[in-house]
């Protein structure tokens, strides 16, 4: 079965957009991977096809109607199986796991809220699972999605050249990824470092996994821990390319 994205949006026509180019906009081509995105609007069902109504309790902006919503999720005919998530600042951290476990699967339902979000009897009814992609408020669930979806679709079989270009990436071992260079050789003075030129497949595995280290430990201490705890070694090597 193909993975496939449902999206359930106010702005159908902001998809494929990104998604439609590049590494993902070619499986997406090559029917690697299905994407369907539906009108929220089209489950309305008054004159004006309005689909927010004012928040309960009074307050600013607009809230998206259960009634409405879940229609359109009804209307979607989800296979029994598939996740249903909303995108949502108050949700589970997306993370490199949270993106490979939904990779693996058969491709979610995601609702995309707008205006002040979405009322909360319809997450309950529906069982959707909120997810956030990070600590900030965006004005759509749009972009989240994109992202989500972007993470997912480059770990599907045959969407990537390599086979095994996923594996040594930031956060697939807990680690961010080493520093990465290409021609030319010396670049306004800063040569490529040594041991990456002399040919020693041992020695770069180990100079790139110190540094892949050693960045974490600088950068991402909260990384770094969960990383030493996992592994046992709490000591990480001094960068020779970091801070
Ligand atoms: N009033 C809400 C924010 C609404 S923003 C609050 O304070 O929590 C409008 C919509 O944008 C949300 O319903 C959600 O779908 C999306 N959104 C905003 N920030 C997001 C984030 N960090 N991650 C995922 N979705 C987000």
């Amino acid at each position: 079965m193909t993975w496939r994205a449902t999206i359930l949006t106010l702005f159908p026509e902001m998809f494929p957009g990104p998604l439609g180019v590049s590494l993902a906009g070619r499986a997406l081509a090559s029917g690697l991977w299905e994407l369907e995105a539906r009108d929220i609007r089209a489950s309305a069902t008054d004159r004006h096809r309005s689909v927010d109504d004012t928040p309960a309790g009074g307050g600013p902006g607009m809230v998206l109607r259960a009634d409405i919503l879940a229609a359109a999720i009804d209307a979607a005919d989800i296979a029994p199986g598939r996740p249903r998530l909303v995108m949502s600042p108050r949700g589970r951290p997306l993370t490199q796991s949270l993106v490979a476990e939904l990779a693996a699967g058969p491709g979610p339902l995601i609702v995309c809220g707008r205006f002040e979000g979405i009322d909360q009897r319809v997450i309950d009814a529906r069982g959707l699972e909120e997810v956030s992609i990070g600590d900030y408020v965006l004005s759509g669930g749009e972009i989240g999605a994109m992202a989500l979806i972007d993470a997912c679709v480059r770990l599907l079989p045959g969407v990537m050249g390599k086979l095994s270009s996923g594996d040594d990436e930031s956060f697939s071992a807990g680690l961010l990824e080493y520093p990465q260079y290409t021609r030319p050789q010396d670049f306004e003075g800063r040569p490529i470092p040594d041991i990456l030129l002399s040919g020693d497949h041992a020695r770069v595995a180990a100079w790139r996994r110190a540094e892949a280290e050693a960045l974490t430990r600088n950068r991402r201490p909260d990384l770094w821990q969960a990383h030493a705890k996992q592994t046992g070694n709490q000591k990480a090597p001094k960068s020779t390319t970091d801070g």
